[in-house]
């Protein structure tokens, strides 16, 4: 029984659905799979019967305790489906807030004892090394050695005014190894006083929240803001978007939060670095966390375009609109099938701008472009924000 882990407001929110369908026209793992139960609408549906169930004065007389993790089992197979993109909540016209509902309906299911067996994984791959792909702690910041940029500075100081907080991602896998390496690169060349977390860096906690674990997520957000203080910085900036959500959303407010594509616009607008020409027609993807989730729509669109030569070219869906790259809500560990035919759209809608490039701010949507790109042999180039200004940075 775990009504628990729904606020008041979460329950009185259940009653509000007209059940107008629309979160389900603009969801992509329907879209991408064609079954509407995947949908919100059909979520809020079945979480009314669960939550009903619970606390029928009928079950309560009868001893019942609602439903068992196994009756739960297909409701629950559809609850670990979503990308947690938030398209749902954007477009519902009653204004439920679904994104926190499907991250309480997780954490329910997992209290209920009804999840996919995945989750055990992501559970102690992070209580046991504290990074999602249980590498070597230590080993976080191992991609430094691979620069080809010798930083005029350490990267990794005892006390720096700025934190660089490179997520997992980033710090483990190969391909996005480039974007730390590009940001410590512009960062180095501004002047700008920064530090790595090195192996006092773990996981934000994201995916604990997203796989149902939030009391588990607890004891990263109390390790991560201690090894901040002890660097004596006062702002963090992420290139990752759902580390910066997460800082943003579930953590204590002590520190001023910046992401990426905030950072490098005030540091060109600054004249801290300086940008040469680079012929180049772009498109921008607006990560989900970055667009939806933080409004940050318009700071990305300036970089690109303080770029001497490089045309931005919009897709049919951007901004708060912005269609999943099918990488979000542990979705690529849960269904990898689901996740590859949401980037499969993604990227045929990116092919219709014409664009020479797929231009995005998020680590894990380079990660998921650039696999179904190079898989399927697509003629396409996907970068990170900060791997194009590199491109045009001037030393
Ligand atoms: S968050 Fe995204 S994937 Fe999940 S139900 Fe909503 S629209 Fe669908
Ligand atoms: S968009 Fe909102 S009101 Fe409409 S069915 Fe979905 S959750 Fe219910």
């Amino acid at each position: 029984m775990a009504n628990r882990d729904y606020s008041v407001r979460q329950l009185l929110e259940l009653g509000a659905c007209t059940g107008c369908q629309l979160c389900a026209e603009v969801c992509p793992a329907v879209t991408a799979s064609g079954r509407g139960e995947l949908s919100g609408v059909y979520r809020i549906k079945g979480l009314r019967e669960v939550v009903k169930k619970r606390g029928s004065l009928a079950g309560k007389i009868l001893g019942r305790r609602g439903p068992t993790g196994g009756e739960l089992k297909p409701f629950s197979e559809t609850v670990f489906r979503c990308t947690l993109c938030g398209n749902c909540e954007e477009i519902c016209p009653v204004g439920i807030r679904l994104k926190n509902l499907w991250i309480s309906l997780r954490q329910d299911m997992v209290h209920s004892e009804a999840y996919p067996g995945k989750i055990e994984m992501i559970r102690d791959n992070l209580q046991g090394s504290r990074n999602v792909f249980a590498e070597d702690n230590e080993e976080r910041a191992e991609w430094t050695e691979d620069m080809r940029y010798r930083p005029r500075k350490e990267l990794i100081k005892d006390k720096a005014q700025i934190t660089y907080f490179t997520g997992c991602v980033a710090a483990y896998f190969p391909m996005a190894q480039k974007i730390p390496m590009a940001l410590a690169e512009i960062m180095d060349t501004g002047g700008i006083d920064f530090t790595l977390l090195g192996e006092e860096e773990w996981c934000c906690g994201f995916p604990l929240l997203g796989a149902g674990l939030k009391e588990t997520a607890r004891e990263f957000i109390g390790h991560n803001m201690e090894a901040v203080r002890r660097k004596g910085s006062r702002r963090i900036v992420f290139a990752c978007p759902t580390c910066y959500q997460m800082w943003r959303e579930y953590y204590p407010r002590e520190f001023q939060l910046t992401h990426a594509t905030q950072f490098l616009f005030e540091l060109i607008r600054g004249k801290f670095i300086a940008l040469k020409t680079l012929p180049l027609k772009v498109t921008y993807h607006d990560p989900c966390d970055l667009g939806r989730g933080a409004r940050v729509f318009e700071d990305p669109r300036k970089v690109i375009r303080a770029i001497p030569g490089v045309r931005l070219v919009e897709l049919a869906r951007n901004r708060e609109n912005t269609r999943c790259c099918g990488g979000g809500g542990n979705l690529e560990m849960i269904d990898p099938k689901l996740s590859t035919e949401i980037s499969k759209r993604k990227i045929q809608e990116v092919l219709e701008t014409g664009a020479q490039a797929v231009v995005t701010s998020c680590q894990q949507c380079v990660r998921t472009m650039t696999t179904y790109v190079k898989r399927n042999k697509v003629p396409l180039e996907v970068m990170d924000i900060t791997q194009l200004v590199l491109r045009a940075l001037r030393r």
